[in-house]
């Protein structure tokens, strides 16, 4: 099993913002059906980066979320890192030495970079551990599966969708489906 590292930090989440202000402005989320959560700009010269920056400094979220960190160690040691596991087996795929995990307090919910073995979850509300479990499941699947990856978003999602249902019966997490 690979271990899982995860991630706080402000770079972070202005890396993943870049891509979540593309994706807001060239409509694709529009034509996903997602609704990204972006920073609150407290007026129009400030800009997303800006505000994130102010959010970052000012709001409890990084210590909440380092707290959360703990316990998502825990449910990968149980849960999550066997079920990646037998994932990439299924696929005949090798796993990335370790998995970076990004908690970031916008975007459309999660995301994924093959290229950096990083995945990143959206958390807004702290108390939703099914939540982060199952986004931390699908990207997971993304990421191990980049090379099957449909070009088209939707296909795409339904290919994420049945893998991952698949292989969480077979480890007894339907609640994650
Ligand atoms: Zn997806």
């Amino acid at each position: 099993m690979k271990n899982i590292q995860i991630i706080v930090s402000l770079d972070q989440t202005l890396i993943d913002l870049n891509k979540t202000i593309r994706n807001f402005e060239n409509g694709n989320y529009k034509k996903w059906g997602l609704n990204p959560n972006l920073p609150i700009k407290k007026d129009d010269n400030e800009t997303y980066k800006e505000a994130a920056k102010r959010f970052w400094e000012k709001s409890t979220w990084p210590k909440e979320a380092r707290k959360l960190a703990f316990e998502i160690e825990k449910w990968w040691k149980k849960m999550g890192g066997k079920f990646a596991e037998s994932l990439a087996k299924d696929l005949g795929v090798q796993e990335p030495s370790i998995y970076n995990v990004a908690l970031i307090p916008f975007g459309p919910g999660g995301s994924y970079y093959p290229e950096l073995s990083t995945v990143f979850i959206r958390i807004t509300n702290f108390q939703n551990d099914h939540w982060w479990k199952r986004v931390l499941v699908h990207e997971i699947v993304h990421l191990l599966s980049v090379h099957h990856e449909a070009l088209d978003h939707k296909e795409n999602e339904k290919r994420v969708n049945e893998l991952m249902k698949k292989k969480l019966m077979e480890f007894g997490l339907k609640d994650l489906m």
